[in-house]
């Protein structure tokens, strides 16, 4: 084989530098805490107040403090089957007591009053009659038609429950920027508190940049890019309780972008871009934020994900997400999650994420925090094979993020390493 004929004229490509995977000398790179915390600062709620039933409660953020309209629960009532008598009427051994005419059952209390030395069969969830403090199991008793039988000495109060033993009427029990999920509409039901002024719903739209792309539900030729990105952040910023607006695709120009963003600006609360936010020439988004946006390109020390561009379009605040769908993801959970549930009304959050041990092995050169494609093994947490930002399945293959701090690492297995669940993510 011989070499091609090339062109005399032909520019030599340079060499690579030795130092081209490194950091740009003398670049100010911001920290992600130091990001979070200077955007937890710039943020403020951007949403009014309005009232909703706590049956449509679940991923609303409460605008006022909750108390309890009444307690849990609101009366003394038996928390097993069995019978009920007033405790010092009976002593140790066997007690044998007359059972009285009826019975006491939940939604079916007994009206009148069990005498001393009577007892009284009452089924859970059943308000104890006046006269009756304690209940025997119904399982520890032998019953005739007409009397009880079991064995002493039965513990004060036993299988009951105290009014108010779990929330007393007046307790504070939410307060004002929590966030509420369907196990909190359980207790509200509980404590009788119907109406709840919450935040009216953050209005986020999302909208794709770049010539290449294209809607899945259509054809495309392989030079052609579905649009991941749009799906994905749609339906995370409906998982977080946010109404989500579909502001489509726009082409790589520059009056295109304009209307859009004007459009977005009047519909929503805040706008989550995906692509053109680097500084090349199809960057866009970053050229028009920084002519009219107020664009502040932040260097964030973060792999993968940068850059991210943040800026106000008429006021409304513009998140600039990467283009690439594994740093879009990660920098909308890292960035725009917590920036977003602070522009709701809720408090500023922080993932909780837990130390397992490491079923891998990395070394990690300092400057940049990683967030690694992670799952939970048998043998602790598995990062997926390749850490290309291109690979999309690893996102699915994931179940998590593992946390690698700022600094240089080397990390062997067995050593304890932070892994944020995805549901720590609200996914
Ligand atoms: P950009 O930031 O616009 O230079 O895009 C970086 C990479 O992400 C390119 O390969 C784009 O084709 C790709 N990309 C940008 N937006 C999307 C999207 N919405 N869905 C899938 N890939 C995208
Ligand atoms: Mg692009």
């Amino acid at each position: 084989m011989t070499a091609p004929d090339l062109p005399p004229d032909l520019p030599r490509p340079p060499k690579l530098r030795d130092d081209c995977f490194a950091l740009p000398a003398g670049v100010d790179w911001t920290p992600v805490d130091d990001a979070l915390a200077r955007l937890n600062a710039a943020v403020t709620r951007v949403v009014g107040v309005e009232e909703v039933s706590h049956a449509q409660s679940a991923g609303r953020v409460l605008a006022a403090n909750v108390v309890a309209r009444r307690s849990n629960p609101p009366a003394p009532n038996s928390a097993v089957d069995g019978y009920g008598f007033a405790h010092a009427s009976t002593k140790d051994g066997d007690q044998v007591l007359p059972l009285v005419d009826g019975r006491a059952a939940a939604g079916g209390a007994y009206d009148g009053a069990v005498a001393h030395g009577e007892a009284i069969r009452i089924l859970t969830g059943a308000v104890l009659p006046q006269g009756v403090d304690t209940v025997v199991l119904e399982e520890d008793c032998t019953v005739t038609t007409t009397h009880v039988a079991f064995r002493g000495p039965i513990r004060p109060y036993a299988n009951t429950r105290k009014a108010g033993e779990d929330v007393e009427q007046g307790a504070e029990v939410f307060a004002g920027g929590h966030l509420l999920g369907p196990q909190d509409a359980g207790l509200l039901a509980a404590l009788g508190v119907d109406r709840l002024d919450v935040f009216k719903r953050l209005k986020v739209g999302v909208l794709s940049t770049g010539d290449e792309l294209v809607d899945p539900a259509m054809q495309a030729a392989s030079d052609r890019t579905y649009d991941a990105n749009r799906p994905m952040l749609l339906q995370l910023a409906q998982g977080w309780g946010f109404e989500a607006v579909d502001l489509g695709h726009a082409a790589d120009d520059r009056d295109a972008l304009r209307a859009r963003l004007d459009e977005a600006a009047a519909r929503c609360d805040v706008i989550l871009t995906s692509g053109g936010a680097s500084a090349g020439d199809e960057d866009h988004v970053s050229a028009l934020l920084r002519e009219h946006g107020n664009l502040q390109a932040w260097r964030i020390a973060l792999k993968p994900g940068r850059p991210l561009a943040l800026a106000l379009w008429q006021g409304v605040p513009v998140f600039g997400l990467p283009g690439n769908p594994v740093a879009a993801l990660i920098c909308a959970l890292i960035f725009a999650r917590p920036a977003c549930l602070k522009m709701a009304g809720a408090a500023w959050s922080r993932p909780q994420g837990f130390m397992v041990a490491a079923a891998f092995a990395k070394r990690k050169k300092p400057g940049r925090r990683e967030y690694l494609r992670a799952r939970m093994g048998a043998d602790g947490v598995e990062v997926f094979a390749s850490e290309g930002s291109g690979r999309i399945s690893g996102l699915s293959w994931a179940d998590g993020l593992v946390e690698l701090p700022d600094g240089a690492v080397d990390i062997h297995r067995g050593d304890m390493v932070r892994y944020i669940p995805y549901a720590s993510f609200g996914m």
